[in-house]
């Protein structure tokens, strides 16, 4: 981590947890102590759950992400929901581009491209996901892949579109084959990425690269989170698996400070 960005530990509960059982664990996550000052914290519940765990977070330091969200205010869209719909329901963040959105449900940077421009556009903040498959790494194409991922952000941006793009954008580095698999990034990789990821945004639109958040996920544990979060370009960890436990979950908001 560098001082002069604030932490972040972000909660991905995927497709788990009735509304109840999803309060429950938020209200477990806000009760976490110690916490550092500085440390933000997040969880993304699942859609049906945002508006009852916005009520239980009120008052608390705990964020509230959704998982997905569509690039249209509304309409003939059955099945999705937009940015106005999630700040409604007590949004402040959203997910973009997570690898299972990718790869099960046809996202394409196209696509996570649109949906950065209308969380901006209704104030909510987007947690962007990238990374690269085992095909690809073992190819030895996971930084183009990465450039690939991120440069589509701001396609056909102007630079001052494309900086007021990237302010506040939190970045999370992914590897595919690190999700839910047990195999977790060496650190050393992982730093690898998080400074190719931000030389890359230095190199392209300046000094919005140096408070950019950059996040890493891919397996993080009670047990690695420390590790990788004393990297100096890894800002926060994206939590899947082990955000669903509150005890394991704290000991990582705690390794952060
Ligand atoms: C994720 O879903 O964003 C994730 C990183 O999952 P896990 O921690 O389970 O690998």
């Amino acid at each position: 981590m560098n001082p002069t960005r604030r932490p972040l530990i972000a909660g991905n509960w995927k497709m788990h947890r009735t509304v109840s059982e999803s309060v429950a664990l938020a209200r477990a996550v806000a009760d976490t102590r110690p916490v550092g000052p500085r440390t933000d914290i997040v969880v993304a519940p699942v859609f049906t759950a945002l508006t009852a765990v916005a009520k239980a977070l009120e008052g608390t330091r705990v964020g509230l992400a959704a998982q997905n969200v569509y690039f249209e205010d509304q309409g003939a869209f059955t099945g999705e929901i937009s940015a106005p719909m999630l700040k409604d329901a007590g949004c402040a963040w959203s997910l973009v581009g997570h690898s299972e959105r990718r790869q099960l449900f046809g996202e394409t940077d196209g696509t996570v491209q649109k949906k950065l421009f209308a969380l901006k556009k209704h104030g909510l903040a987007p947690i962007a996901c990238v990374g690269e498959t085992l095909a690809e790494r073992e190819a030895g194409i996971t930084y183009d892949v990465l450039r690939r991922q991120l440069d589509a952000m701001t396609a056909g941006l102007e630079m001052e579109e494309s900086i007021a793009l990237l302010t506040g954008l939190v970045i999370a580095y992914e590897p595919v084959w690190a999700i839910g698999t047990g195999r977790t990034a060496k650190s050393s990789d992982a730093q690898s990425a998080h400074a190719f990821l931000r030389d890359r945004v230095r190199d392209r639109f300046g000094e919005v690269a140096d408070t950019m958040r950059i996040l890493y996920g891919g397996s993080v544990k009670a047990d690695n989170a420390a590790e990788l979060l004393a990297q100096p370009d890894v800002d926060g960890v994206l939590v899947g698996g082990a955000s669903l436990d509150p005890a394991g979950f704290a000991r990582i908001i705690q390794a952060a400070g």
